[in-house]
């Protein structure tokens, strides 16, 4: 396992790599926790070379108080990527990636990036996702990169520009890893007082209770959907940003909610802003409607 800091060092790098095989690219912001880990071990069962890289992306946050205050643990992160399988960890300071001069954005447009987040933290959110994303897979070149579903919005809009910018990389969307009482890993959890922490639970609960009613055939709309989903936040302690069920290909919001759903939320919980989501397929209408989740670990419904 290396470790890297300039582009440079980075493309040797990978050069030496290449060849065993395909090269599988693991992009976060570090702190990593077990939902990273999910997706650098997969990258491992699937890849020859391995790369991580550790990045705040200072374009992709609206709030410079939240970037402030975004945990950073590079050492540490180190340690974690070795353990679960990376053989490259790329830690650019950001003149790496935004070089002097930098005039340069890749931009998303329409309702894939206006919607949900890029609604509520503006469109500059993925302005800055994208072209920092766009970026790392120029460097690296990798056959496939590896996203949470956890960030199932931020996942739909790279899988849009690699096809738009015809980038030979395959993305793959691996499964929200939670902890046991159904909260979302995320590197914000770190910090959630232990009372924070508890009303945080409402995001998952909240997203587990409407996924049931709408199952059970008691929410039938989309709009009656996210009111109920709103209040179901709101019953549990956070502060609600939204509450949406949407197509999960197009984030159009759903009518009739029938066929494949995506239930996503952001809520505050004291000073921290948190997201999740949760895929649900129902079948059809029926006298007795059946549904199922499609994660690997639902969420816990809220009784
Ligand atoms: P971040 O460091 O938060 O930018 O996340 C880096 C990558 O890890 C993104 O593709 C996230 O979607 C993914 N990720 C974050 N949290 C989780 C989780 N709980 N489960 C699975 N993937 C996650």
């Amino acid at each position: 396992m290396s470790t890297v800091r300039t582009t440079a060092e980075l493309r040797a790098a990978v050069a030496a790599g290449r060849g065993a095989g395909p090269v599988g690219f693991v992009p976060t912001m570090g702190a990593l926790h077990a939902g990273h880990e999910s997706l650098i071990r997969r990258a491992r069962s699937e890849c020859a070379l391995v790369v991580v890289s550790v990045f705040v992306n200072p374009t992709q946050f609206d709030d410079p108080a939240d970037l402030d205050a975004y945990p950073r643990s590079a050492e540490r992160d180190v340690a974690v990527a070795a353990a679960a399988g990376a053989d490259l960890v790329f830690l650019p300071e950001a003149g790496e990636l935004y070089p002097p001069g930098d005039a340069t954005r890749v931009v998303v447009r329409g309702p894939l990036t206006e919607s949900l987040e890029g609604a509520h933290r503006g469109a500059g959110h993925f302005d800055g996702v994208t072209t920092v994303v766009a970026r790392l897979l120029n460097l690296v070149g990798p056959d496939r990169a590896y996203f949470g579903a956890k960030d199932a919005q931020q996942a739909l809009v790279v899988r849009r520009m690699a096809r738009d910018l015809r980038l030979p990389v395959e993305i793959v969307t691996c499964p929200t890893v939670r902890d046991a009482d159904g909260l979302a890993l995320s590197s914000r959890n770190a910090r959630l007082s232990p009372a924070e922490r508890e009303r945080a639970l409402s995001l998952s609960r909240a997203l587990g209770a409407c996924a049931e009613a709408i199952a059970d055939g008691r929410l039938r709309h989309g709009a009656e959907a996210a009111d109920a989903g709103l209040r179901a936040l709101a019953a549990g302690g956070a502060e609600p940003e939204y509450f949406a069920v949407v197509d999960p290909e197009t984030l159009e919001p759903a009518g009739p909610l029938e066929g494949e759903l995506l239930l996503a939320c952001a809520a505050r919980v004291g000073d921290v802003r948190l997201i999740d989501n949760l895929s649900l397929t129902v079948p059809q209408f029926t006298d007795e409607p059946e549904a199922a989740t499609r994660e690997d670990r639902a969420p816990t419904a809220a009784t």
